[in-house]
């Protein structure tokens, strides 16, 4: 049998939470009643909790000491936050031990005074726990869109207690990296999507899948808070011919390809090497990767393209760095691309079967600038409150309304999941 630590160490908290509210309740309760009692009534009072009244509070360091020890980086956010509240709450228990022994020496007015500076200790204590209790109220979050953007938005917004509704227009969640993970040795990328899915089962998200949702499905929700996160469409269009091409999401995403492939990617991060890695796997299909700059993959972080450079030279996938995409057209069923040279004089040209242009995404924003005249914030992120990380415009007259993630431009997965979390840990 394995010991469920995090579990044993939150039933310990509660429990001396528990402890604290009931024991030191009952104290916090006798200063606050003092004013109300006679002179013999108090002294009575104040005996019943003589023996033990300073016990009481050790509850409470026990269950912040558990949570330092068992949970630091909640100790550390939690305390952060509550900074203010729990500073005036130690005031006030200080003043009221400081009054508990003073007043039994006092005589006179003097005890009269330190009966009130009693009472006005508990009351401050009692009134700082309140406040760090009472949060920010829950409130209806939509989140449109299931890649990493959209699943980090809403397993942060359901974290902070908000009511949250995600719609994807797929069956499956995961957005690009359901197309990512389809190249041979980049498939565990779908573990991003596995632990998403874990959580916004264990967080009870409302996730309405198969649904490309428009502005009405979203009005209809009366949400807060919107999140845009519906990613983008990849932007192969952009010489003459472009038409012609295909996208390596259309490749990726199982269309059927044989002959030589020209794979053309401007990119410089994961979508084309992985492409052509996937077509040199294909039987019967010739690969060559054409890129402007000086390398293929030259965006690529280090621990990813030497794999993809050792698989291109043991498939013999051709490289051509340096060479820039002018024009497709069509030539007896076959493609003919132009090249230009970026640092001489003469180009080249390929004929070849098929042209896969790799040139990132444009954003999918049509949703977002439907919805922008109608929300209270006019669709426009705060970026100083953001930087600050401070909450952004409250949602009182209307819901607030963000973009995340390939929404606002093509990057990359690291870059969505960041966008979403540190927006959505203060909303
Ligand atoms: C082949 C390929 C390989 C890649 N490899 C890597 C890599 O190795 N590393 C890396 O960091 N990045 C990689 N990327 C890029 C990365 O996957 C994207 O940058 C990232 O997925 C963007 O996340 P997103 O949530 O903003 O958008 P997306 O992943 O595009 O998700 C948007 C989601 O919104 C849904 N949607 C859109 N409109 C609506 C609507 N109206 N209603 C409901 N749902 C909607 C879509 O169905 C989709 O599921 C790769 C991309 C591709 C295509």
């Amino acid at each position: 049998m394995t010991l469920d630590l995090p579990l044993v160490f939150t039933v310990l908290m509660g429990l001396a939470i528990l402890a604290y509210v009931v024991l030191d309740g009952y104290d916090l309760g006798v200063g606050m009643l003092m004013p109300a009692a006679t002179a013999r009534e108090q002294n009575f009072m104040v005996s019943s909790i003589g023996p033990f009244w300073d016990a009481n509070e050790t509850w409470l360091v026990l269950g912040v000491g558990l949570l330092l020890v068992a949970f630091p980086a909640a100790h550390g956010i939690v305390l952060t936050a509550l900074y203010l509240p729990v500073f005036v709450m130690l005031v006030g228990l200080m003043l009221r031990g400081v009054a508990f022994e003073f007043r039994i020496k006092a005589e006179g007015w003097h005890r009269e005074l330190w009966n009130w500076m009693f009472w006005f200790g508990s009351f401050v204590a009692s009134f700082a726990q309140g406040i760090s209790r009472s949060g920010a109220a829950p409130r209806k979050a939509v989140v449109i869109g299931g890649g990493p953007a959209g699943l980090e938005a809403a397993r942060v917004l359901s974290e902070r207690g908000h009511r949250v509704v995600l719609f994807e227009a797929a069956a499956e969640l995961g957005g690009q990296v359901t197309i990512a993970a389809r190249a041979n040795w980049r498939r565990d990328l779908i573990g991003i999507v596995d632990w998403f899915r874990t959580q916004l089962d264990r967080l009870r998200v409302d996730v309405r899948w198969n649904t490309l949702a428009d502005a009405d499905d979203v009005m209809a929700e009366e949400p807060d808070i919107v999140i845009v996160a519906t990613g983008g469409i990849p932007d192969s269009d952009l010489v003459p011919g472009g038409d012609l091409c295909l996208s390596t999401w259309d490749v990726l995403s199982g269309g059927e390809i044989s002959g030589s492939v020209l794979v053309y990617d401007d990119n410089g991060q994961h979508q084309g090497p992985s492409c052509a890695d996937y077509l040199s796997d294909r039987p019967g299909v010739d690969v060559e990767i054409v890129t402007p700059d000086r390398a293929v993959a030259i965006e690529m972080g280090a621990l990813n393209y030497p794999i993809f450079l050792q698989h291109f030279y043991a498939k013999g996938v051709k490289m051509t760095p340096d060479h820039r995409l002018t024009s497709v057209i069509r030539e007896n069923n076959r493609l003919h691309a132009e090249f230009s040279n970026e640092f001489g004089q003469r180009g080249i040209h390929r004929v070849v079967d098929h042209v896969v242009v790799e040139h990132g995404t444009l954003p999918a924003d049509e949703l977002y600038w439907s919805l922008r005249d109608r929300a209270a914030n006019e669709g426009v992120t705060d970026y100083t409150a953001l930087l600050a990380g401070r909450e952004q415009l409250s949602a009182t007259g209307g819901f607030a309304l963000f973009r995340v993630g390939d929404a606002v431009s093509s990057r990359n997965i690291h870059a969505a999941i960041y966008d979403s979390l540190r927006l959505c840990k203060d909303l």
